[in-house]
C-alpha cells in the first residue's frame, strides 16, 4: 500500500534496527483518513472470506479495528484485554502473549461471551514482529470453536518471522507495508 509506504519513509522514526516508530499517525495521534484508506484496503484483500467478527488486542489495534469494521458491514469488533479488570467477572478465554515493546509477559483474555464457534474472525493489529500477539489472538478464537479467516497487519517486519512462523502454522497472512530491513537509518519495503 503505497500510501502508507509513503508515510512510513515521511513520518516515521526508527529505533536502532528493530524498531520504528509511528506515533503521529498510528500509535498516540490517529490520522483517521489513513485509516479509512486502511480498512478499505484490509476489505479489499480480505472481503471475500465471510468475516463476521474482528478480533484485535489493545489498546493499538483498537483504532484501525473499529474503522475497519465499516468497511466489513459493521461487524462486531472484539479487543483482547491484557489485563483482568476487576470489572471481568465472566468466564474468558486466556492465552500468553510475550509483548515485543515491553518484553514482559502477560495473559490476552478475551470474555467467553464474544467468541463462539459461529464466528469468522479477522485478526488485525497495528504491528506484526514475532508474531506472538497474532499467535494468541489466534488460541483464542480457537478456544472458542471459531474459524480464523485471516490476519491483516498494518506494518509487518518480515524479518523478525511473525509472518513465516502464522503461516507455517496454516494461517492467511497479509501486511499492508512490509518492511525487510531497518539499517543504517533507512527503512526498506518489500516490492
Ligand atoms: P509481535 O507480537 O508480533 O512480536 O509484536 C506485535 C506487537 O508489538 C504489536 O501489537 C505492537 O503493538 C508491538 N510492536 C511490535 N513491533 C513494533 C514496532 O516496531 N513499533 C511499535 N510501535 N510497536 C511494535
Amino acid at each position: 500500500m503505497d500510501l502508507l509506504k509513503r508515510r512510513i519513509i515521511e513520518d516515521g522514526t526508527e529505533l536502532g534496527t528493530e524498531v520504528v516508530k509511528v506515533d503521529s499517525f498510528l500509535n498516540h495521534q490517529l490520522d483517521i483518513g489513513l485509516f479509512m484508506a486502511i480498512g478499505k484496503e484490509i476489505s479489499r484483500r480480505f472481503g471475500h472470506l465471510g468475516i463476521n467478527k474482528i478480533l484485535t488486542i489493545e489498546s493499538s489495534g483498537i483504532g484501525i479495528a473499529a474503522i475497519t469494521a465499516l468497511y466489513f458491514d459493521l461487524v462486531p469488533v472484539v479487543f483482547a484485554k491484557k489485563t483482568q479488570p476487576n470489572t471481568m467477572t465472566e468466564d474468558f478465554y486466556g492465552a500468553e502473549v510475550k509483548s515485543f515493546t515491553k518484553g514482559t509477559v502477560s495473559v490476552a483474555r478475551v470474555s467467553k461471551q464474544y467468541l463462539n464457534p459461529e464466528d469468522r474472525v479477522l485478526i488485525i493489529d497495528d504491528f506484526l514482529a514475532h508474531g506472538e500477539a497474532a499467535m494468541g489472538l489466534c488460541s483464542l478464537v480457537e478456544q472458542a470453536g471459531g474459524t480464523v479467516c485471516g490476519i491483516a497487519a498494518v506494518i509487518e517486519k518480515e524479518f523478525q518471522g511473525g509472518s513465516k512462523k502464522l503461516r507455517d502454522a496454516g494461517y492467511y497472512v497479509d501486511s499492508l507495508a512490509v518492511i525487510t530491513a531497518i539499517r543504517d537509518g533507512q527503512i526498506t519495503f518489500k516490492d
